[in-house]
Parts: structure tokens; sequence; C-alpha cells
């Protein structure tokens, strides 16, 4: 039942080989889906550029999620490349370095402005770019990534922890506007895994120890333990699942505070 042959999906946030969208970006094509991968800046493009190669026949096309208009394009190429669409996952996601390092009381109303635009925001601006793709197809699957940093307070995730309370809420709202057109949205909690947004957070590595400690399988995650669980959310299997946000972490959320 997971699977995604002869579907075409959008993948946003790939960065290099750590990234969590890159696994699932395999998954999804080792499930049978043809891909389009974005870039947001010159600086990514070759990274991107390489590990599509390792893809059969990708798109690939610019997009900064806090440019409306390269999401506007972006939707062109695919209705021209795809003619429409089945799936989305939204990888993407940032916080001045500044808000990861100090204390949470003394985020700049910028960096709060910039957090909450690329990292959830983006999430609103590509759904309903990509509606008019997926509904001539019966509806669709949008997927994006969270943390648990949501609920609970981790040192230094700070403004991204606010991001992803109003990222999860957003996945709630679009998933009761878009049900109707048979177009689910879902979120996946991810354990804490190394890769380059995560090392962008001070004293990372005592994270993931944490959950090594302390989660119920004694152990973190990796991306492509997520990626599997990405293939369910996108595919025929989870058909009946929208607006939910799925543990895949260990079991680290059930743990209470001692
Ligand atoms: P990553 O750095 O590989 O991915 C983050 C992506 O966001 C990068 O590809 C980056 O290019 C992209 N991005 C940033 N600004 C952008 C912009 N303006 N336009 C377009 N793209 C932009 O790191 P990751 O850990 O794979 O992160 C992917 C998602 O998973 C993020 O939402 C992250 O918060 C979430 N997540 C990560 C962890 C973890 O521990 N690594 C845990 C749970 C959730």
């Amino acid at each position: 039942m997971s699977d995604l042959s002869g579907k075409h999906g959008l993948i946003v946030g790939v960065a290099n080989k750590r990234s969590i969208s890159w696994a699932i970006a395999q998954a999804a094509a080792a499930a049978g889906a043809r891909l389009a991968l974005t870039f947001p800046s010159a600086r990514l493009e070759e990274n991107v550029r390489e590990l599509a190669a390792t893809l059969e026949n990708p798109v690939l096309a610019p997009c900064d999620v806090a440019s409306d208009q390269q999401i506007g394009d972006l939707a062109a190429t695919l209705q021209h490349e795809f003619g429409g669409l089945d799936f989305l996952v939204h990888g993407a996601a940032f916080a001045p370095a500044d808000a990861l390092s100090h204390p949470f009381v003394e985020t700049s109303r910028e960096s709060f402005r910039v957090a909450l635009d690329v990292s959830v925001y983006s999430l609103v601006a590509l759904t309903r770019a990509v509606v008019p793709l997926m509904e001539p197809r019966g509806g669709g699957s949008i997927l994006t990534l969270t943390y648990i940093g949501s609920q609970r307070v981790f040192p230094n995730y700070n403004v991204m922890g606010v991001a992803k309370a109003a990222l999860e809420s957003s996945v709630r709202y679009l998933a009761s506007d878009l049900g109707p057109k048979n177009i689910r949205v879902n979120a996946i909690s991810a354990g804490a895994i190394k890769t380059l947004a995560a090392s962008g957070i001070s004293g990372f590595s005592s994270i993931l120890q944490v959950y090594r400690d302390r989660a119920p399988l004694r152990r973190g995650v990796d991306t492509s333990e997520v990626a599997d669980a990405a293939v369910f959310l996108l595919s025929q299997a989870s058909r009946a699942v929208t607006g939910e946000i799925v543990m895949v972490d260990a079991g680290f959320h059930v743990n209470g505070g001692i």
C-alpha cells in the first residue's frame, strides 16, 4: 500500500545528503515516485544537483520559500513538467543564528519574523500554490517536519520551538480547509538528528545524548526511519489520516519530566 508508482512529488528542503528531505526523496523515489527538488540559493544548487542526478528523471528548480514570486514560478514549472502534483514534502526551516544561542527572551523582532516566515508561512504559501495542481488529480498529500520543541523547552531551540508550535497548528487548519478536496496535511515530529539545520543549535549534541539515555527505545532515530514513515503518509496507505502529528522519535515523547 505504501506505493508511490505513477505519482509526482515536490520535495522542498534538500541541502545535502544528511537532510531529512533527502532521505524522504530517496524513499519516495524507491517507492516509484518521480520527483522535483528545489534549491533556495545558488550556493546550494550544486549540492542538490549532484544528489538529484542519482534519481530517475528529476526536475530541479530554484525556490527560496520566502519569495512568493519564486513559489509561483515553481508551481508553473511543475504544471509544465508534471501536469499536476500528488504530494509535497515541506522540509524548509531557518532561524538566524543569534536566536539559537541567546536566551529566548532576547529574540529580536526581525529574527522572530524571519523564523516564522521561512519555517511556517512557507507551508501555507507552498500549499496554496500546489492545491490547483492537486485538485485535478483528485487530491494529494502534504507533509511537513516538526520537532517536540513545539511543546517542551529544549536549550537554545528557542524561536524554532515557537515556529514549530505555529507549524503544527497550521497543519490542523490546512487539513481542515483542504480535506473537502481530498488533500491531506500531516507532519512528522522527528527525534533529534545531526543535520545542517541541527548543527545551528548550540549544544545540540547534548540533546542527542538525552535520546540515548531516556527514549523508550534507548536510541535516537535516523533519517531513513523518518523517510519510511513519510512514504506511508504520502501514499494511499494513510488515506484516512489528516491533520496529524506523527511522532517518529524512538518514543521519546512519552517521557514525563523526570
Ligand atoms: P537541513 O538543514 O538539511 O534542512 C533544512 C532545509 O531548509 C535546507 O535544505 C535549507 O536549504 C532549507 N531552507 C532554509 N531556508 C530556506 C529558504 N528561505 N527557502 C527554501 N529552503 C530553505 O536540516 P533537517 O534537519 O533535515 O531539517 C529539515 C526539517 O526537519 C526542518 O523543518 C527541521 O526543523 C525539521 N526537523 C529536524 C530535526 C533534526 O533533529 N534534525 C528534528 C525534527 C524536525
